[in-house]
This record gives C-alpha cells, structure tokens and sequence, in this order.
C-alpha cells in the first residue's frame, strides 16, 4: 500500500551515504551530458542524412493533408494531437487484449513478468478497464487537446505549411521526455499521499498485475494530472509551441510506451517494463518513468535488490528473462 514501510535495508556509514550521493549527482550530470551528446554523435548524423532523403517525402504529404483540410487548422490539429495517437494506442492494445484474453500465441505469453498472473485476463475487469479508458478519452482527453488548441495558435503556429527540421524535433522530444518525468515523477509520489490515494490512484492500482489498456486506467482526477495520460506530455508541447506533427509523434510515442510498460510482457527489442511492472507490484517503488528522480530521491532501493531489476534491461534475444535470470532469493550483494 501507499503507506507501507520498505523492508530493512543495510545500515550505510557516512562516507558511504557520501559516496552514494556523489553517485547519484554523477548519474543526473551523466544522463543531461548525453542527451546533449546525443545531438552531435553519429547516429543523429546518419539519422540526419535519413530525414533529409525522406523529409520532402513528408513534407510533401503534409501539404497535400493541409490542402485536403482546405486550411481548416482546428481538424487538422484534433486528427493530429487525438484521433490518430488514440488510433495507435487502440490497434496496439487489441493485440494485447487479445493474447491477454485468449493466452495466445505462446510466443508472446512466455515472456509473461508476473508468471501466474492474468493466464488468462479476468474478461469481465478487463472490459471495465477498457470501457473506463475509451471514458476518459472521449470526455476528458478530446477536449483537453482542444482546450489546448487556442493556447497553441497563440504560443505559434501549430499547423504551418512547413514542417520542423530533424533537430529541431529531437530537441523538442528531449525537453518532452525531461518535462515528463518531472512533472510525472511528482503528481506520481502526491497521488501516493495516504489522504489522496485511497480516493484517486487506488483506481489504477486495482490492478497489481497490470496489462495494456490499464495505462490509461484510472481516476478522471489522475487522467487530467498525472500519469502520461495528460498534462506531463501536454506541458512540454506548450511550452515550446511546438507543431502539430510533433505533437502527433510525441502523444503516440507516449502512449505506445506507456502501453509497453503496462503491458505485462517483456518483449524481445522493446523498451524493459520492468520499472513499472514493479511499481504495481509494490506500490511504494519506482514512481517515475526514466528512472532517473527515483534514482536521486532513493526511491528505487528495494526494487535494486531484486532480480526485477537485473532483469530491467533491452532484451537482445529470444530466451525470457526469468529463463536467462531466474527467481531465487533476494540478492546477497
Ligand atoms: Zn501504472
Ligand atoms: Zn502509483
């Protein structure tokens, strides 16, 4: 629960809370240096190289759909920041309610992480929760996005003819993502106050074996505050008045992975949902999405004795996880 005390944990000297501390300001200033590294490797250079063969491919469909929208900016935006993002997230998740459903195929419930857990899914809770999400997007994420429209006409011009250049996305999805966690990381932690969470964020922790649709699962309070539902990956977007096609990249990108670390799966060549699986689990660990405020705050030290998080990684083959790194006692080192 909210409330539950962590296990104990070994006593540490004062050097060593010293050392941990010069770990954790070094893993922050680490992790700001290679987001702006991020921008001057390689990679980007040959990423760069891909836009600029395809960027007139895009920007040539992008005119095409503005031409067809006779410059109707409000329905261009909507169809950009809610029909399509809700299109992704919908075809992603009735794959998973499928096998969720139905246990098949073998090759994806095998890399089930609670082994046991939803084999197969309770019909009758899932279909709550898928009802209770399609809710809380047709009545509270749609207008939001077009609450968020006359904001976005005043901050820039969110449906120009002319689409941004590569870098300038990847620095706008870099500042999203920070703002993400910042913003998620803390309304997160507030719904986890005893006196909030039994009237709010119980909803979404219904479930302690989370699939899919649960991603967005949750209390109409906490799907306008927290959570990637709204206003973490909305901020970031008004403050940069970014464009529309950003924004449609930046919402399916948020909700395709929320998804992934809901979905109970450990996918081959997926982001690890292991972070989160485990915060259903426990309740009281691993709040953000990064990983990098738990990190600083220490919210993360039970789930760093635990095989969950040696399993917490890219999964670069095709043998599951809790094969590769079985379950046994919590770890001695
Ligand atoms: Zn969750
Ligand atoms: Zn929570």
């Amino acid at each position: 629960m909210a409330g539950e005390a962590l296990p104990h944990l070994p006593p540490q000297t004062h050097d060593g809370q010293l050392w941990d501390s010069v770990k954790k300001t070094a893993f922050v200033l680490g992790t700001g240096l290679l987001t702006f590294a991020a921008f001057r490797n390689t990679l980007t250079w040959h990423l760069q190289m891909f836009w600029g063969a395809s960027g007139d491919f895009w920007q040539a469909h992008w005119g095409k759909l503005h031409n067809y929208f006779d410059g109707n900016e409000l329905a261009l935006f909507g169809l950009g920041s809610a029909i399509i993002p809700s299109l992704s997230f919908w075809t992603y998740n009735a794959v998973l309610i499928f096998i969720d459903l139905t246990g098949k195929p073998n090759f994806f419930t095998r890399y089930r992480i609670q082994l046991g857990k939803n084999d197969p899914v309770d019909p009758a809770k899932l279909r709550h929760a898928a009802i209770t999400v399609l809710c809380n997007q047709v009545f509270i994420s749609f207008p939001m996005v077009l609450l968020m429209y006359p904001f976005m006409k005043w901050r820039g011009n969110p449906c120009g003819t002319e689409l941004p250049t590569f870098h300038w996305v990847l620095l706008e999805l870099t500042v999203f993502v920070l703002v993400e966690e910042i913003l998620f990381y803390y309304s997160h932690r507030l719904f986890h106050h005893p006196i909030i969470y039994k009237h709010v964020h119980k909803k979404h922790h219904e479930w302690t074996a989370p699939v899919g649709v649960v991603s967005l699962y949750a209390h109409p309070l906490e799907h306008i505050v927290s959570l990637s539902n709204m206003l973490p990956s909305m901020v970031g977007p008004m403050l940069m008045g970014s464009h529309v096609a950003t924004i449609m990249l930046w919402f399916c990108l948020a909700l395709v992975v929320t998804t992934i670390t809901h979905c109970g799966y450990h996918l081959p060549f997926l982001p690890s949902p292991e972070f989160h699986d485990f915060h259903h689990l426990k309740f009281n660990q691993c709040y953000g999405v990064l990983g990098v405020l738990d990190r600083l705050h220490g919210t993360d030290l039970v789930f760093k004795q635990t095989k969950a998080y040696d399993r917490h990684t890219l999964l670069l083959g095709l043998t599951p996880l809790h094969q590769s790194i079985p379950e046994t006692t919590i770890k001695s080192d």
